[in-house]
């Protein structure tokens, strides 16, 4: 989808400047759009006791973050990076939830330490810790109804969670190991924009914590329905409808929990800030092959999702209106035929030097970035509220590339071959 009005007629008349005094590529993040969908989010749940925590891997800068922390949003991690990150920015305790997979020991006494709202995926590690957090939760395998709408997996095939015919047991073996404090964790969507599939898998999270809690003789204090709710990415998408989606949680938890009001609790990414970001390329290349070939002066790994996943994104060439359209594909530089922002894209002619964008880079967009021949990742700039440009994270240079490298190595471990 195209950037959002309110982005573009911000940005656009700003954009050549920019360009001509800063060079490309870059991605730029719109402040006041990511602030406004946090109050959308926060406003559909006014009155009633909801937390949102942004999912830091979306977009782990700490200008944004700080901004979304200020809105009174909590931050979703799941690592030990994430994790100081967080904590670097001033959030503590309950402004955390660590919701992680595959936990090591030391990220869990990480998490414990922080005093964050923790979630248990794993029922094995759960048995393996010593000491438990004040409030105990798992995460729910996708399961049921809603799990065949999701790109999470089958509960068959999925890496996540306990299934669900377990949790009366973990529920009642928390209990036993002196646990008086418990929430429930359920994620089954993955940038889903149907406001009923996605309100069936909140739903069913809440139905399903609630008869697992009868059953164990628990009371759950929060159900954490998780992220995954999608982002208009193609221009035929509709929207998705938050209000109409906290309205059936709501309904459904007061269904489900009649007269008590557990929090709700979610951990969206994409749907805060994925619309607010575009990546900002020039042309560098126009050439005939078997297709036509626009070259641009960014690479998949500013951007991955395009090459990794066939994800769509939109792309448009603001200056180019009016010339003759062709059906073109817009690369980059890697050595890898799937380095590709769009595919048989139908775009007005392009020339060497145009200005080319591309849409709803604002989640999973340089957080997924990577280092591959050399192609490193590039600026990250903020629009300002007052609608000043910052430069919230410099482009990479060599000087990146090789911090890590040793130009003479010690030995970690003296082989055989050193005896004499
Ligand atoms: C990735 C992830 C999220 C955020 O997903 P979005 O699609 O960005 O909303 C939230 N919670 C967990 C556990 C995740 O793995």
């Amino acid at each position: 989808m195209p950037a959002s009005e309110e982005f573009t007629t911000r940005l656009l008349p700003i954009l050549e400047d920019l360009v001509a005094a800063y060079g490309t590529p870059f991605h730029i993040y719109d402040a006041r759009g990511i602030v406004a969908t946090h109050r959308e989010m926060a406003g559909a749940f006014e009155g009633e006791p909801f937390q949102q925590y942004f999912a830091v891997k979306a977009l782990p800068n700490p200008n944004v973050l700080r901004l979304l922390l200020e809105e009174g949003s909590g931050l979703d991690c799941a690592s030990p990076v994430e994790l100081e990150l967080a904590e670097r920015l001033g959030a503590q305790g309950e402004d955390i939830v660590f919701t992680s997979n595959n936990t090591s020991p030391h990220e869990y006494a990480m998490a414990l330490k922080a005093g964050a709202l923790i979630t248990f995926d794993d029922r094995a590690f759960f048995e393996r810790t010593d000491e438990l957090p004040e409030i105990v939760a798992f995460r729910v395998s996708p399961h049921g109804l809603a799990a065949g709408s999701s790109l999470m997996g089958d509960a068959t095939r999925t890496k996540f969670g306990v299934p669900a015919e377990e949790l009366v047991d973990v529920y009642r073996e928390a209990r036993r190991r002196g646990a008086r404090r418990f929430g429930v964790h359920g994620m089954i969507c993955a940038n889903e924009l149907s406001v009923e599939r996605a309100a069936r898998a909140a739903s069913d999270v809440i139905e399903l914590g609630a008869r697992v809690a009868e059953q164990a003789g628990v009371e759950l204090e929060y159900v954490n329905v998780g992220g995954g709710l999608g982002i208009p990415y193609r221009p035929g998408d509709v929207p998705f409808d938050f209000g109409a989606y906290a309205r059936a949680i709501i309904e459904q938890r007061d269904r489900s929990f009649p007269g008590a009001r557990p929090r709700v609790l979610m951990e969206c990414g994409r749907y805060v800030t994925g619309p607010h970001g575009v990546l900002v390329t020039t042309v560098i290349n126009r050439s005939r092959k078997a297709r036509e070939i626009a070259g641009v002066d960014a690479s998949m790994s500013a951007l991955m999702r395009p090459g990794f996943y066939g994800a769509y994104h939109h792309a448009t060439l603001p200056f180019a209106q009016g010339r003759p359209e062709v059906e073109i594909d817009l690369v980059g530089a890697l050595c890898e035929n799937m380095d590709k922002f769009a595919v048989g894209r139908t775009l007005p002619d392009p020339r060497v030097g145009d200005i080319a964008l591309i849409h709803d880079t604002g989640a999973h967009g340089h957080a997924m970035g990577f280092t591959y021949n050399g192609r490193l990742r590039p600026a990250e700039l903020l629009l300002t509220d007052g609608g000043d440009v910052v430069e919230i994270r410099r482009a990479e240079g060599i000087e990146d590339y090789l911090a890590t490298a040793r130009w003479r190595p010690e030995p970690v471990l003296s082989g055989t071959w050193t005896r004499t």
